[in-house]
């Protein structure tokens, strides 16, 4: 970094005749900072609330996944295979709604990955701006 540039605006910056030199060029570089400052505060604590969140919906999944293998384990160990007749049912509506709460769990993982990608890159910018 340019000591001599503001770091908000990159302009000159004026060095005083007596004290310590200027970070920013004017009072308004100086808030600028400072908001960026709070921003990367608040995506921080966003982006790690998003991580707690995956860590509990995979974890689910996990879980859901586990209900769903163990529901069909017992079906697919009584399939007779073809040539027995009526194939067995009943089972379909349980097992498709075991699916489709995995399919909107992992559509939510697949939000909250995206969502923390883009908090995690403003973290990053406001980090940069306010340093
Ligand atoms: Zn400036």
């Amino acid at each position: 970094m340019n000591a001599t540039a503001c770091p908000i605006c990159s302009g000159p910056l004026t060095p005083p005749r007596t004290g310590r030199p200027p970070r920013y060029c004017s009072k308004q570089c100086r808030q600028s900072a400072h908001r960026a400052r709070e921003r990367a505060r608040q995506a921080d604590t966003e982006a790690a609330s998003q991580r707690a969140r995956l860590t509990r919906d995979i974890a689910r999944l996990a879980e859901l996944g586990a209900e769903l293998a163990a529901a069909w384990a017992p079906l697919g160990a009584a399939d007779p295979g073809p040539g027995h007749g009526d194939p067995i049912t009943g089972w379909e509506a349980a097992i498709a709604d075991m699916a489709r709460r995995m399919s909107n769990l992992a559509a939510s993982i697949t939000r909250t990955a995206g969502d923390h990608q883009r908090t995690a890159a403003a973290y990053r910018a406001d980090t940069r701006l306010a340093q």
